[in-house]
């Protein structure tokens, strides 16, 4: 019970503060950030064409952020980012970079104080696992999203891979297997699968 109040209490601290930064146009420090590291994606979902941005133009590929342009950020922005409280790492599909990990080192050394989360379309379950294996090993708490838009051909049909029901499913039991605490899945509600967030 002291813990629900606590914990009322600084969710209404919190908001009430915003509100009046924001009503004096004072400046307001990020909370939450969702990072998108990068465009890159092995999904082809009906509803999001980031799939598409490197097809034509592999070479653009090169112009995305690098882990020095990230942890340059994050060590000079350390004031601007001290009231973080959560950084999404997002994509496209962010474990298709190799330097996923060393992301995640970099921003428990520059923002300790700031729990992070990945979010994923689960279509690597193997190479999902690894990374989440090397993870753990520095930071239990990480916490993992997966995409799951309906039952099997539902979410087959609105991802556009056939057989990504099974490997979302691999990917939460390997997860799970890697000790992963915390793994909750995203849908994206639309006309054909709105009738299966229960099921989901
Ligand atoms: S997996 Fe995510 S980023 Fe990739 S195409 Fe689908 S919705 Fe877009």
């Amino acid at each position: 019970m002291l813990n629900f109040l606590c914990l009322a209490f600084k969710r209404f601290f919190f908001s009430f503060n915003f509100k009046v930064k924001r009503l004096f146009l004072l400046p307001v420090k990020p909370w939450y950030i969702n990072l998108s590291f990068t465009y890159l994606c092995n999904g082809r979902c009906q509803m999001c064409d980031n799939w598409k941005r490197y097809l034509n133009q592999p070479l653009k590929l090169k112009d995305e952020l690098s882990l020095k342009d990230y942890e340059k950020f994050f060590q000079n922005n350390k004031d601007w980012l001290s009231d973080l409280k959560h950084l999404g790492i997002a994509g496209g599909e962010p474990f298709l970079r190799n330097d996923l990990v060393d992301l995640v080192k970099s921003v428990r050394h520059a923002l300790p104080w700031v729990s992070i989360g990945l979010q994923s379309n689960g279509l690597t379950p193997e190479k999902i696992a690894q990374s989440l294996d090397e993870i753990i090993k520095f930071y239990p708490e990480i916490t993992l999203a997966v995409s799951l838009d309906g039952i099997s051909e539902t979410h087959d049909k609105i991802r556009g891979i056939k057989g990504a029901y099974e490997k979302v499913l691999k990917t939460i039991s390997l997860a799970r297997k890697a000790g992963v605490r915390e793994i909750s899945c995203g849908m994206t509600i639309q006309e054909n699968n709105f009738n299966e967030i229960l099921k989901v």
